[in-house]
């Protein structure tokens, strides 16, 4: 016997929720930490999953039945209110979601305050229990922060935070939660912020098992395509500026009369590879690799001619990710399309 383990901490039985305990509540929640006192009208209203619960025959309006679909278990009562048990809901999520049903101030999709935890939660349950409107607003609070525009994308600032915490720290977070949830319009985008991560950063995901299977598979298999698009981006830069040469031989305004294009030579081309995010190959940084020498307008024709590599490259990103027809805009589409449902 371990004689260092340390004890199981004893389990009492669930307590009441302090914010959730409304003496004219008429059915208590229970999770195996909490119980709620709350009202069937109020969770009847918005989500089909309590309401079809509540309108189930039975003493109090509640069958001795279990829930349709999901896993509760209605079948006590608590100090004469019917006691519907939310098996393996974890107390703390169940107050995220609950508060954010019953007070206007507690999660505001417009605001930037909320926490990974209390999106996450909100995310998993409103879809579990079918809260509409509560899923809309996470979906859209979470496609605020994750543009699916190129030049939005460019804007972002690496080391920013959202919901909290640096932004780095939350993509595989959502990712596995929009997987979960099956919020697949969001996918795409997340798998693209994913793919930016080191490899072992991934496989420590694998190993704790905090990203799904399919999901890792996925976000693997399309990492790969991108960085291999990146690699053959960078390496034909040179080839690139040679065909720009061509077309910028009439505004070259280099002063010896020779067309810069067609005598320079890039160094360092190797530090742009290694990366899945187009952002890091930015046609203005490529440019950097040109010779001192080059002129203002052969380095707008190679800062042009990248960024229409990089926008081709862009528009296929939704397929190296399991979405292959239609691209951005069908997403955005369907983006819309859930708003408005
Ligand atoms: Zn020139």
């Amino acid at each position: 016997m371990d004689v260092d383990a340390e004890p199981a901490e004893p389990k009492g039985p669930p307590q009441p929720c302090e914010h959730l305990w409304f003496p004219d509540g008429n059915v208590v929640l229970a999770t195996d930490s909490l119980l709620f006192k709350v009202h069937k009208g109020v969770l009847a209203l918005q989500s089909s999953v309590f309401k079809d619960m509540f309108e189930l025959p039975g003493a109090h309006g509640l069958g001795p039945s279990q829930g349709q679909g999901t896993d509760v278990i209605v079948s006590e009562l608590y100090e004469g209110l019917p006691l519907v048990t939310l098996v393996g809901d974890d107390g703390d999520e169940v107050v995220h979601l609950l508060r954010t049903a019953y007070e206007r101030e507690y999660y505001q999709p417009y605001e930037d305050d909320a926490s990974l935890d209390t999106v996450v939660s909100l995310l998993k349950l409103s879809t579990k229990y079918d809260f509409k409107q509560i899923r809309k607003d996470v979906v859209f609070h979470i496609s605020r922060y994750y543009p699916m525009d190129l030049k939005e994308c460019d804007e972002i600032e690496e080391n920013s935070t959202i919901f909290g915490l640096p932004r780095a720290r939350c993509h595989d977070v959502l990712l596995d939660a929009a997987f979960v949830a099956e919020v697949d319009v969001l996918l795409p985008i997340l798998y693209y912020a994913c793919a930016d991560y080191q490899i072992g950063s991934i496989l420590n995901a694998m190993d704790e098992e905090s990203i799904n299977r399919k999901c890792l598979r996925t976000l693997l298999e399309g990492r790969e395509k991108l960085e291999g698009m990146i690699v053959q981006l960078v390496a034909t830069i040179p080839e690139i500026a040679l065909a720009g040469s061509a077309l910028t031989s009439t505004v070259c305004t280099s002063s010896d009369g020779i067309n810069c294009l067609r005598v320079q030579r890039f160094t360092g081309l190797k530090t742009l590879t290694g990366t899945a995010s187009l952002q890091r190959i930015i046609g203005i940084n490529v440019c950097r690799y040109l010779p001192p020498a080059t002129c203002i307008s052969c380095r707008a024709a190679v800062e042009s001619l990248v960024e229409k590599k990089r926008e081709e490259i862009w528009d296929a990103v939704p397929s190296y990710f399991g979405f292959p027809d239609g691209g951005w805009d069908a997403l955005k589409t369907k983006l819309d399309e859930f708003f408005a449902s």
